[in-house]
């Protein structure tokens, strides 16, 4: 190879840059679907192709699941030090080679150059703490009796699988990777079939750092290659992260065919302005929650619930810094034209239901030939409406206004999804008050978008999440291991142990 990060994606800016089709990896070699089958990636700034993806069926799924077992043996035979050292390698080379990464990124997603920068140094940081796994995860043990000691180990399942969505195309597959692999397993990752670059990188640099053929694996494809996963029977864990119908669909398939599976899904996050808030602080951190990487996160500030008479000057100001989200340089384009469609929707139904549009996204037009969608808020929503309960996915905030912080904290406790949520205000009291009410894993204080960072694990509550245990962090190793419990009696000692 002469590059350690594959073929060169050469942009350094946004104008349109083709780049090469993205193959299966599997067992040390790039290969196309058995059956053809083949799909555009769009970059959704030009709204030209980038490239294609190959399509794959159940069958060429099953070629990477065994690749993935071949290699298992000699994997978990290698010291977890050894492997560990393989994800310092990765780590370096990402850093080296940063700038292509996050140009590709950009161009594959439409995140802006800084976000997508972000995205790649928040994939690092993952790395960084998987690779910290052999000064952490050390077994304990001690003595249960006299002279019997028992100690535990945790030990790796297997094949292992993840799947993948858009808006996170490096970050989420490294939620998974790092743990999956110094913990032993060998992994089949199934990107987003919209977003399949950086999934691409990721195993020509892991190659590159030393990681032996068939321990790390990438099938292409949409809902036929998650399906062959599901029916696998050597698929041993699935790690799932998109949206809810298709997590809930992958969490009760996977478990019928006896599968460990953490799926985690969509939100709605309730963000709630109390009216003694920080006014800069307020007024920057909502926007930058709502209109950040286009919405197009399951972190971001879905509905802002507006409590008391004097949040006015709030949302005034809000209006002001959602205008200065210039399209193109501090606001990119949205995924792809059925994104741009659903998002109007939602606005007009909101508008037509007695919501007042304050700023308005629709029909925004932006650089090159690309789907764009703008900054939108929405005044005076219901929780009834669609646009105040369903997940929209893009730089929409919606705005419920109430009069008391109890009423806040029923309409975001009465929402299904429970992955973000977060309270404005300068009281400790109030604060507290509502942390402990909130039905949300990743709650917020004074802080729009709410993302528990290493060591800390990430992953929301009820319909946000199917599964045990979060799914970075340290209950990422606890996901992909299982605990060996080994008691042990060398001494005879009959009189001193009832332990036969
Ligand atoms: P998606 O559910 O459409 O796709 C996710 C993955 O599932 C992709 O790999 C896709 O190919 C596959 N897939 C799609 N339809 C399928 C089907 N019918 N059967 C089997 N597999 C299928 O999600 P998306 O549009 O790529 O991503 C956006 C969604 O992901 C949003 O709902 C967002 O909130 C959610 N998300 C959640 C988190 C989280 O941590 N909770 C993080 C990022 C994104």
């Amino acid at each position: 190879m002469t590059h350690p990060t594959g073929p060169r994606f050469d942009a350094n800016s946004y104008e349109f840059t083709p780049f090469i089709d993205c193959l299966n990896w599997i067992g040390g070699e790039w290969a196309p679907a058995a059956g053809g089958a083949k799909l555009e990636v769009l970059n959704p700034y030009h709204g030209a192709a980038l490239g294609e993806v190959t399509m794959s069926d159940a069958g060429d799924v099953d070629r990477a699941v065994e690749a993935a077992k071949k290699a298992f043996p000699a994997w978990r035979a290698t010291p977890m030090r050894e492997r560990a050292r393989i994800l310092h390698n990765l780590r370096a080379i990402m850093e080296e080679h940063k700038d292509e990464l996050t140009w590709l990124l950009s161009h594959e997603n439409g995140k802006i150059y800084p976000e997508a920068q972000a995205e790649v140094d928040k994939g690092i940081e993952c790395l960084e703490f998987g690779l910290s796994m052999p000064n952490m995860l050390n077994g304990h043990g001690q003595d249960v009796s006299r002279g019997v000691s028992c100690a535990v180990s945790h030990e790796p399942l297997g094949v292992c699988a993840g799947i993948t969505p858009f808006n996170f195309p490096t970050m989420v597959p490294l939620w998974m990777i790092p743990q999956v692999l110094v913990a032993g397993n060998t992994f089949v990752l199934k990107p987003s079939e919209q977003t399949p670059y950086g999934a691409m990188k990721l195993a020509h640099m892991l190659r590159a750092a030393g990681l032996p053929d068939g321990v790390f694996n990438v099938v292409n494809g949409g809902r036929d290659a998650v399906e062959g996963l599901m029916e696998n029977p050597d698929v041993k864990a699935i790690g799932f992260v998109g949206s809810t119908k298709v997590a809930k669909i992958v969490y009760e398939r996977g478990a019928a065919t006896g599968k460990r599976v953490l799926a985690l899904g969509g939100a709605k996050n309730h963000l709630v302005l109390m009216d003694d808030a920080e006014f800069e602080l307020a007024t920057e951190n909502v926007p930058a929650s709502a209109f950040g990487a286009q919405g197009q996160r399951c972190m971001a500030a879905s509905v802002l619930v507006a409590v008391g008479d004097n949040v006015q000057p709030f949302i005034d100001r809000m209006v002001e810094v959602a205008g200065e989200y210039e399209l193109g340089t501090k606001h990119g384009p949205v995924i792809n034209q059925a994104a741009v469609d659903r998002m109007t929707r939602y606005v007009t139904q909101a508008e037509e239901m007695g919501a007042k549009v304050l700023v308005d996204g629709r029909n925004a037009e932006g650089p090159g030939n690309g789907t764009w969608f703008g900054p939108t808020i929405i005044d005076h929503c219901t929780p009834e409406m669609p646009a105040g309960c369903e997940e929209i996915f893009g730089p929409v905030l919606s705005i419920i206004r109430v009069k008391t912080l109890d009423e806040a904290i029923r309409i975001e406790n009465g929402n299904p999804y429970g992955n973000a949520a977060a309270i404005f205000t300068t009281n400790g009291h109030t604060a507290r008050y509502a942390v402990e009410r909130f039905q949300a894993g990743m709650v917020g204080i004074n802080i729009g978008v709410p993302v528990p960072r290493e060591p800390f694990a990430f992953g929301g509550w009820n319909e946000s999440k199917f599964g045990h245990g979060d799914i970075t962090g340290y209950d990422g190793y606890r996901f992909w291991t299982r605990p060996r419990k080994v008691t042990t009696k060398w001494a005879k000692q009959v009189d001193q142990t009832w332990m036969g």
